[in-house]
């Protein structure tokens, strides 16, 4: 099978195992569809637990050679491998964004150039790092504590950032070591493949990533496989509760990223045309479908009037279509079954009484294609399931609070704790608001995620960090040698 640099292949039937191409041994595939015009756009192999076999068994093997790789040596063929991926970082964007809807001026950024930048970035840590260390004991002796890779990872990873989120893994986990079995969603299996090409021309050695496209099975079989040392995992709560299970009983370190519900607290003296103009990207970046994303606005009732007129001016006016128009703000959502879910809580809203202030339905000019209306509930209690539940699409709720107290509390009355933002004029006083929400990451008057810091949640958002240097953390073990 062959792809140019240029155009992806979007006929995948195979599997990338031990460095080639080869057949899923049930020989299914699965349609890829695209979220804008619900037609088929390419296809993909589906593998079953016998190919996460192969593909543990390939990365088994291929780990002593990689892992005795001097530093220096490895992080040469991840740089090959990352100006591998830049080289295709366009069409990658393009590509993903057709599997999943996100509008492609943030899919050249997360999905384009965020690969081969996590690459370079945990290329460079390698080259930095001081590997072992020793130690004066105690004892008057010495100890030396060695880094080791922990083996062979198994990375799952969800649709809605497909790109980033698999390289948030890989890149770490190859630097330190380790050798990777990627399976990655059904939904947005495509993209994957860009993986194994860019691997391929890098010239990695064979076995050191493999890809196994494929469903829940297939992912279960892999979390469970005897060959793996490490599971690294996004998606959803209830997949990462029982992957968690699972690595419990079998004693395997696993890092779990889920769902969010993430509060924007709006405080009283805030710039609300500073704070409007981030809305889009703080709260319905990726059409809703982000993880940290804020959907819960949190409004002094002094200004409580201004901040909801501000935030349906805001949201009413964005643009809603086509994911591959640059000027597009809001595309589809990634499939039917998660517009049916976000329609249901619309609906959800509506029984509930809330003040529906903008949205609430099926844009009127798109008959294809999975759109929801970028939707906006005011009046809403902090326990209403609205605010309690992730919806995983553009629906923002408004919640009053009193005073400052109060914003901390109803903004860590959540089971999540992933993101977050405070909306203030004094940056310091920001910082310390900040320091009293439980959650893995906060931004003051802006959110963005940084290479190179971690990021993560608390609570029901999951264990564990990626990025950053302590990203590559979990993906080592330390070794004493007592001399
Ligand atoms: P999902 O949990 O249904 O699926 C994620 C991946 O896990 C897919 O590849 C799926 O095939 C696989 N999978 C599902 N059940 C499994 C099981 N029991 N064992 C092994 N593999 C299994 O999630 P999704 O619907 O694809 O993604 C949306 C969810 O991901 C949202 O809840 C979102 O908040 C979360 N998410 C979290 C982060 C983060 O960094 N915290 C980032 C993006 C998305």
């Amino acid at each position: 099978m062959t792809s140019s640099i240029t155009e992806p292949a979007l006929d995948r039937p195979d599997l990338f195992v031990d460095g080639e191409w080869t057949s899923p041994t049930g020989g299914a595939t699965t349609d890829v569809v695209e979220a804008a015009t619900e037609q088929v756009l390419g296809t993909a192999a589906s593998a079953t637990p016998a190919d996460v076999d192969l593909a543990v068994a390939a990365a088994r093997r291929a780990l002593p050679a990689w892992r005795a790789l001097r530093a220096e040596a490895r992080a040469d063929l991840l740089d090959a491998f990352a100006a591998q991926l830049k080289a295709r970082a366009k069409s990658t964007a393009v590509l993903s964004s057709r599997e999943n809807g996100m509008p492609i001026s943030l899919s050249v950024g997360v999905n384009g150039y965020a690969p081969s930048l996590m690459v370079s970035y945990y290329a460079n840590l390698l080259r930095k790092k001081d590997d072992d260390d020793i130690r004066p004991s105690a004892l008057g002796t010495r100890t030396v504590v060695r880094h080791e890779p922990v083996g062979v990872v198994a990375a799952i990873t969800p649709w809605n950032y497909p790109q980033s989120l698999a390289a948030m893994k890989i890149a770490p986990a190859l630097a330190a070591g380790c050798t990777v079995v990627l399976k990655p969603s059904p939904e947005t299996a495509l993209d994957a493949y860009v993986f194994a090409d860019a691997a391929l021309a890098a010239g990695l050695p064979a076995g050191v990533l493999n890809i196994v496209p494929g469903g829940r099975e297939t992912g279960a079989a892999l979390v469970e496989h005897p060959g793996v040392d490490k599971v690294a995992f996004t998606g959803s709560t209830a997949a990462g509760r029982a992957i968690g299970e699972t690595c419990g009983r079998l004693l395997r370190p696993v890092t779990l990223e889920l769902g969010g519900k993430s509060a924007s607290i709006v405080t009283a003296d805030a710039n609300l045309a500073e704070f409007a103009s981030h809305l889009a990207e703080v709260s319905l970046v990726n059409n809703g479908q982000t993880c940290h994303a804020c959907t819960r606005i949190l409004a002094p009732r002094s200004r409580y009037e201004e901040v909801v007129d501000a935030v349906t001016s805001t949201v009413s006016a964005l643009a809603v279509g086509d994911p591959l128009d640059r000027a597009t703000q809001v595309g589809p959502l990634v499939t039917d079954a998660q517009r049916r879910r976000v329609l249901d809580y619309v609906e959800i809203g509506r029984s509930a009484g809330h003040r529906l202030t903008t949205g609430g339905g099926v844009p009127a000019d798109r008959d294809t294609g999975w759109f929801v209306e970028p939707t906006v509930f005011a009046d809403v209690d902090n326990s209403a399931r609205l605010a309690q539940e992730e919806i995983f699409g553009p629906v923002l709720t408004i919640t009053p609070y009193s005073d400052e107290d109060e914003a901390v509390a109803i903004a860590n009355d959540s089971p999540y704790g992933l993101g977050g933002t405070v909306w203030c004029a004094d940056p310091e006083r920001g910082i310390a608001l900040a320091d009293r929400i439980e959650s893995g990451t906060v931004g003051v008057n802006h959110y963005a995620l940084d290479l190179a810091a971690p990021f993560g949640g608390v609570k029901d958002s999951g264990l564990g960090r990626e990025l950053g240097p302590e990203g590559m953390a979990p993906y080592r073990r330390t070794k004493s040698i007592y001399l």
